[in-house]
């Protein structure tokens, strides 16, 4: 294997080697000994439809052979305006305008200069500053950076070099809510919107809250006039078990509707990489004018790449095609995982849609909780005092108890730390 690699989150002095994969097909990694393991991470929530699906890999086949990319400056494709299109009908409310990127970091970084510049556009140019939550994950680029956790996180360690944020925890109980609306009454002249990942947050701790957690977020934006911004990066496409987590809102009187939305991860089924940032009316209306100066100047070199947008619209055929049964799915994992919530150095078991999360009072060596998972044909990659699952939607039941069995063995073999 080559080590001119630098590869990701990774002290290269002391890590074992990465595991060579040379192939993939349905739910599993395939080693290069023909050796398989059943990917319980998906590639990062990214293979919702598991891997190498015939109806993806036909779309972006014949998208190949005709066209694989073109500029999206001054030109356009059915590709980018059939998804765009069909996203466009599937986010909730008039979330109608939908901007291409090429990462979810990226994506995140279009959402936030979307809010500045509809502030900037109504005269209010001091709001610059964004609210986000303890434990949030918003992506590795400065400014989505500048999002995340800033304490808790990894990327505390460049808090000194990217943009300072407001950080509240998630509005909760009587002293959390009131400091989220305490905070944001007293900087409402500089904060441009809040940013959230609903219901759960993904790579700064695996957290669950709820709907009425969101609902309050949503009145709290409404209050105090600031834009609401939804990173569903992550939960986006059922991973919550509702196509997107504010989903899970569609049946109350007021659902949410956030003015800015973020999607990236699942929506090319894992083939490429892409991302969207939706906008609703009101704010893509703040960029609309006969002043060219006022536009959104934004456009990154593979911008709606039409293989990505082959392979997202290949996506979206299965989800209309395919009832996956993200109860079963959660009904398997809470099953399975929930024996380990009366152990000692368990934390919390905790279950949603195709996530499943246990959280350790002491965590485990993770090494050695990995290494255990690999023997048992299982890959997941566990995390600070988390190991958890996001298989794809797609997983049989046999292959989902197989994934729970060797993380319950894993949690129950391995010594903490400090042990
Ligand atoms: C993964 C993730 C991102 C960043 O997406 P990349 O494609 O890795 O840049 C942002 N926000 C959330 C919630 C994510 O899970």
């Amino acid at each position: 294997m080559t080590c001119s690699v630098w590869r990701p989150y990774c002290q290269m002095k002391i890590a074992p080697p990465p595991m060579p994969i040379s192939a993939t097909e349905g739910c599993e990694l395939i080693g290069t000994n023909g050796e398989r393991w059943i990917d319980g991470m998906a590639s990062w929530w990214s293979a919702c439809h598991g891997y190498n699906h015939p109806h993806v890999r036909s779309a972006v086949t014949r998208q190949l052979e005709r066209m694989p990319h073109v500029m999206f400056g001054g030109i356009t494709h059915e590709p980018a305006e059939r998804l765009a299109d069909r996203l466009a009908a599937l986010a909730p409310g008039d979330l109608n305008h939908v901007f291409f990127s090429d990462s979810g970091s990226v994506a995140v970084e279009v959402a936030m200069k979307m809010a500045i510049g509809h502030w900037r556009r109504r005269g209010r140019t001091s709001r610059t500053k964004f609210l986000a939550f303890h434990n949030a994950y918003h992506g590795d680029t400065t400014g989505a950076m500048s999002l995340c956790d800033p304490q808790r996180s990894m990327h505390a360690r460049y808090s000194d070099a990217i943009t300072q944020q407001y950080h509240t925890p998630l509005p909760r109980d009587t002293d959390s809510i009131e400091l989220f609306h305490r905070t944001l009454e007293q900087h409402a002249d500089c904060i441009a919107g809040v940013f959230v990942e609903p219901l759960v947050q993904g790579a700064g701790g695996m957290r669950f809250h709820d709907v009425d957690t969101l609902v309050r977020i949503r009145d709290a934006c409404r209050q105090h006039d600031v834009l609401l911004i939804a990173d569903e990066i992550a939960t986006g496409f059922q991973r919550t078990g509702k196509m997107f987590a504010v989903d899970h809102t569609v049946d109350l009187a007021d659902p949410v509707v956030p003015d800015i939305l973020c999607l990236g991860k699942a929506l090319t089924a894992g083939t490429m990489s892409m991302a969207v940032t939706l906008a609703r009316s009101h704010v893509f209306e703040s960029f609309y004018d006969d002043d060219p100066s006022a536009a959104l100047m934004h456009g990154p070199t593979f911008m709606a790449n039409p293989l990505a947008c082959s392979a997202a619209n290949a996506s979206l055929d299965l989800f209309e095609q395919n009832d996956y049964d993200l109860t079963g799915i959660e009904c398997v994992l809470r099953e399975r995982l929930s024996p380990l919530q009366k152990h000692d150095n368990v934390v919390e078991v905790r279950c949603m849609g195709a996530v499943g999360v246990i959280q350790f009072r002491e965590p485990p060596n993770m090494q050695q909780v990995q290494d255990e998972l690999v023997r048992r044909g299982v890959w997941l990659r566990p995390f600070g005092d988390c190991l958890y699952t996001t298989p794809p939607l797609c997983i049989s039941r046999e292959q989902l108890s197989t994934v729970c069995d060797a993380m319950v063995h894993a949690a129950l073999e391995t010594q903490p730390v400090g042990a």
